[in-house]
């Protein structure tokens, strides 16, 4: 993999898109969703301000000047992974400009799926786009109307209000999830049951990944 760097006052902001920090870039099963159960080639990207007290991946949230990466190299390494679905996610991905990333992944034949909090504007040529909403960063309007899931994780009982005021503005189509924050599950899970029976149009989503112990 070639590493190239980019001159350090580019920094934490919105370059052109074509160069990205990158995290980690794993080849696994998607853990969650419509794909769930799916071979995965997962790019995460690093940087994100949104500041979710309950985040999994706090190592996401800075950025090094090692990390950035040309849009080349980095599909230079996904060219040989035999997956067709490729997932950006992160830290928070949609801080980017993924137009010529995901311009790049549709040319070697393999399908743009995005995971984001819809905090910032959705830019790139995506199949797939996992919306899921944060408190401590409201969604914009404009990424919920393309959202084609909207996967909301539920803490406490005011989430369940927090997840029909979001489903408010998505499309007819997008399909709606209610997914247990990780280490409330035995608690979170029985009241998730009884939401989706009463209100049948959300569905129950896992952390299927965390179960099979893979990334
Ligand atoms: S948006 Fe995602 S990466 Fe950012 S703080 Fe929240 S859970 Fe963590």
């Amino acid at each position: 993999m070639k590493a190239i760097k980019l001159k350090s006052e580019v920094g934490f902001s919105k370059t052109d898109g074509t160069f990205l920090p990158v995290m980690e870039r794993f080849y696994t099963i998607q853990g969650e969703g419509q794909f769930s159960g799916n071979a995965a080639y997962f790019i995460r990207l690093a940087g994100c301000d949104v500041g979710c007290s309950w985040c999994d991946v706090k190592e996401s949230w800075t950025i090094s000047d090692e990390q950035w990466f040309s849009v080349e190299s980095i599909i230079d390494e996904l060219t040989s992974c035999k997956a067709d679905i490729v997932v950006i996610t992160g830290g928070e991905p949609a801080m980017y400009d993924l137009t010529a990333l995901t311009k790049a992944i549709h040319k070697i034949g393999k399908r743009t799926h995005i995971e984001t909090s819809g905090a910032y504007e959705i830019m790139g040529d995506w199949d797939w786009i996992t919306l899921s909403p944060k408190k401590f960063k409201n969604p914009l309007l404009s990424s919920l109307k393309i959202a084609n899931e909207l996967k909301v994780v539920v803490l406490n009982n005011h989430d369940f209000f927090w997840a029909k005021d979001n489903a408010q503005y998505v499309s007819d189509t997008c399909k709606l999830l209610l997914q247990p924050e990780w280490e409330k599950r035995a608690l979170i899970m029985p009241k998730i049951v009884d939401f989706v029976k009463d209100n049948p149009t959300w569905q129950a989503s896992l952390q299927t990944h965390k179960y099979l112990n893979v990334p």
